[in-house]
């Protein structure tokens, strides 16, 4: 799994030098990108991608023009990364997702030095520095925000960007599958769904448990003997079967429903017990709108078989018995549309996008950034 981690940093003279250099050189060719399609394009000829641009633009462009030399002084990864973004906007302009795409201006549009780890000695942080290639270790404002290597995070790639003459960095780290959870003190989200029952923001994932084989098995065979139930009543009614009959079979048909509900309550049961195991300060949830779905008849039931209600109200009390806060959050607030990361609404996201794509370059499982937004909410009801 992924996790996106934000901060400031703190550089020296001469590596604010060199990002500047790189972020300069890095718009000069996303526009030059641009630029070298649109005449292209006027003159009648093929539209180029990233990755043929690259080619042409260190082969034939540079040794070309020597007083363009600087070009390859710049961090090659960051340069490529900048034409690639062309490459990503001209695709979404031919998707008609978005418009044409504009000329990055100095100063007024977001710019960024991308960074990949690329050997062992990339990317490793401590609590107070990061090393990013090019630029060497680089303090860090807040010290301790990032996960240090030594705790086996790694940090795949990140961005440094610049906002109002502060120094931002931005990395991709790769979460180890070990549980996170049982030594937080601090508080969680849980994203309820009909996908999965639980997403927490710890890490940890709940399937719903309506999917698993054993579940499915057991509704199958209700299903076959609410069928023979049926029968029975049809032959009754021309003598063929006795009402003795009947009766049996409908217990038979009760006690499938009986196994099925236990099934779930179950599960809710236990997957309450493991997450206030934790102990968090509190817990955020979402104030699902149950009576609103239910009247969906297209949901109806996988709504009422996911529980939700009994599921806010075991987990309820269940906090009181522990001493933690629940917190309710207002159904409209845009938990799965907020970018974690940098906190921009992506209003057209739809409910097929499972990834969450924001374009400061976070990524993330979509559920996982809810659960992330829930934990992060700050206007809520105490329940
Ligand atoms: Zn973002």
């Amino acid at each position: 799994m992924l996790k996106s981690f934000k901060t400031e940093i703190n550089p020296t003279d001469e590596q604010k030098i060199k990002i500047n250099k790189t972020i300069g050189t890095c718009r000069y060719v996303y526009n030059f990108y641009l630029c070298h399609n649109k005449s292209l394009h006027d003159k009648g000829e093929k539209f180029i991608t990233g990755k043929s641009f690259s080619v042409w633009l260190n082969n034939e462009y540079i040794p070309n023009n020597p007083d363009k030399v600087w070009i390859k002084e710049a961090y090659s990864k960051a340069v490529k990364k900048s034409i690639e973004d062309g490459y990503t906007a001209f695709t979404r302009f031919f998707k008609h997702q978005s418009a044409f795409p504009s000329f990055k201006k100095k100063g007024k549009s977001d710019v960024k030095m991308y960074f990949v780890k690329n050997n062992p000695k990339d990317c490793r942080c401590e609590r107070h520095r990061l090393n990013i290639p090019t630029l060497g270790w680089v303090r860090l404002k807040e010290k301790g925000y990032i996960p240090t290597t030594k705790d086996g995070w790694k940090i795949k790639s990140g961005t440094v960007s610049i906002k109002a003459d502060r120094y931002y960095v931005s990395v991709l780290v790769e979460i180890p599958n070990v549980k996170i959870a049982n030594n937080s003190k601090s508080g969680i989200g849980i994203d309820l769904g009909l996908k999965d029952l639980a997403i927490v923001s710890n890490g940890k994932t709940y399937k719903n448990i309506n999917k698993s084989a054993r579940l499915r098995k057991i509704e199958k065979q209700l299903r076959r003997e609410q069928r023979s139930l049926s029968r029975k009543y049809e032959n009754f009614k021309k003598g063929e079967s006795t009402q003795k009959n009947i009766q049996k079979q409908k217990l038979k048909v009760q006690k499938l429903h009986h196994k099925i509900d236990n099934i779930r309550t179950n599960y809710i049961n236990k997957t309450i017990a493991e997450i206030v195991k934790t102990k968090p300060s509190y817990i955020t949830i979402e104030d699902l709108n149950v009576s609103g779905m239910m009247k969906n008849r297209h949901l109806s039931k996988a709504v009422a078989s996911q529980k939700f209600y009994e599921f806010r109200t075991k987990l309820k009390t269940k906090c009181d018995d522990n001493g933690i806060e629940l917190r309710i959050v207002d159904r409209w607030y845009p938990s799965s549309k907020i970018c974690h990361c940098c906190g921009n609404i992506k209003k057209d996201l739809k409910l097929s996008d499972r990834i969450y794509r924001c374009d400061c370059g976070y990524v993330e499982d979509r559920d996982f950034n809810a659960s992330l937004n829930l934990r992060d909410a700050k206007t809520y009801e105490i329940a």
